[in-house]
């Protein structure tokens, strides 16, 4: 097939992609694995399975030889329709109408899976050609609770291990990620004395105690946040990535300002999600806690957040650590990172924006193995998880170009 007859095939692959569905949970991955392994056998390629939980197989295929190598990666597994009734089109459906593709996963992947498919049969010929450099693709698993037995599997066992890596998951044409906050969710616990409802005297009262340390732990992160030293290369994308949240803040009728936004991204948020405490209401309860979610942003490590609290709360209540992971960026100076933003700039003619988002991806396994690694793919961050989700045959189009553009400058081949 040639290249231009691969190009005009994305939106039917996503379509195909998008009728498979590999809804997470559970997140078997197993007839999406199938479907790439036999489509990229009729391309030519061999493949390889790896699976590090039943039923969560994930896809490898690599070609050439020796450096650099460049890992292209997308997950298989989307998050659940919700209530069906709601969709325009059956979730599954993978419906094609006027230039959208529709259905769960066309954002949030299925339409950057579809991109990496078709970059990697498309420059397969001209990487062979080299002297010396790599390319793999990976399908991988499991993205959505967490990427376990996914991309983190891969990279400590050493199959994703490179040079420099795109992610595609959804950026939209014209913006990069190039960084993610990390998180910081811990559990306040605070104890007392038990006694008689109507003698409260006697007791020591858990749920006031709590009380106290929350409001003391807002008053700590907001100490805390006052110290902040951002590295000075993010600024622009931090205040790139204010403008994209705001943006969709107005468009759902919220009245924030672009520093809310810079502040959320910045700094170390706080949010009580969860609290409980107390068993009956005629006893001075004895235990209550909060569980407490943090995000903290690149430049902080949890612990630094975790000993803070800790020590300003010493005597009032205990800090318990429930999960985290280290915020982690690619500096923008990297070459992966510059040819994503020369590309959107040249192949499109837009100006590019690096930004940096609140949640994660698999990207950070790879930065954390000390990869470059660029978040790039087709889709728009607010149509993720939404009901109606779509993507438009246009970004699919574009970011399918600007990868093709940046992947061959990266390995020196463009004519
Ligand atoms: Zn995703």
């Amino acid at each position: 097939m040639s290249k231009s007859e691969l190009r005009n095939e994305i939106p039917s692959l996503v379509s195909r992609l998008i009728q498979l569905p590999s809804v997470n949970p559970p997140g078997y991955t197993i007839n999406v694995a199938n479907f790439i392994r036999d489509w990229l056998s009729e391309h030519g390629f061999t493949s390889e399975t790896k699976e590090y939980a039943k039923d969560k197989p994930n896809v490898i295929a690599k070609v050439g030889n020796g450096k650099p190598v460049l890992i292209l990666n997308g997950h298989m597994d989307v998050v659940p329709p919700g209530d069906e009734s709601r969709w325009v089109y059956p979730p599954f459906s993978g419906k094609i109408v006027e230039g959208r593709v529709y259905g769960r996963g066309a954002t949030d992947m299925k339409g950057g899976l579809a991109i990496i498919m078709i970059v990697f049969a498309e420059l397969t010929p001209i990487i062979e050609k080299l002297g010396s450099g790599s390319l793999i693709f990976s399908a991988t698993a499991d993205e959505e609770t967490g990427g376990h037995p996914g991309v983190e599997a891969l990279v400590k066992d050493g199959v994703l291990i490179g040079d420099a890596a795109i992610v595609a998951e959804p950026s939209g044409s014209s913006r990069y990620y190039i960084g993610e906050k990390g998180l910081c969710q811990v559990k306040i616990v605070a104890r007392g004395k038990p006694a008689h409802g109507s003698l409260p005297v006697l007791g020591e009262n858990a749920i006031m105690r709590l009380i106290k340390a929350i409001t003391r732990t807002e008053e700590l992160i907001n100490d805390f946040n006052k110290g902040i030293k951002l590295p000075s290369e993010l600024m622009d994308a931090i205040k790139n990535s204010a403008e994209v949240y705001l943006e969709t803040a107005r468009a759902s009728g919220l009245n924030l300002s672009l520093s809310d936004f810079e502040e959320v991204v910045s700094t170390v948020s706080f949010n009580p999600g969860v609290i409980r405490g107390g068993s009956k209401i005629n006893m001075v309860p004895d235990y209550a806690e909060l569980e407490l979610d943090m995000r903290i942003p690149p430049g902080v490590s949890p612990s630094q957040v975790i000993n803070h609290l800790r020590n300003g709360l010493c005597g009032v209540a205990d800090v318990e650590t429930l999960d985290a992971s280290e915020p982690n960026y690619t500096s923008p100076s990297e070459v992966i990172a510059r040819l994503v933003h020369e590309g959107i700039e040249r192949v499109l003619g837009l100006t590019p924006k690096p930004i940096i988002v609140t949640g994660a991806t698999d990207g950070r396994y790879l930065r954390a193995r000390g990869i470059p690694t660029v978040v790039y793919g087709p889709g728009e961050l607010a149509l993720a998880h939404a009901y109606n989700e779509y993507v438009t045959v246009d970004d699919l189009i574009k970011t399918h170009d600007v990868m093709l553009y940046a992947i061959k400058r990266f390995f020196g081949t463009l004519a």
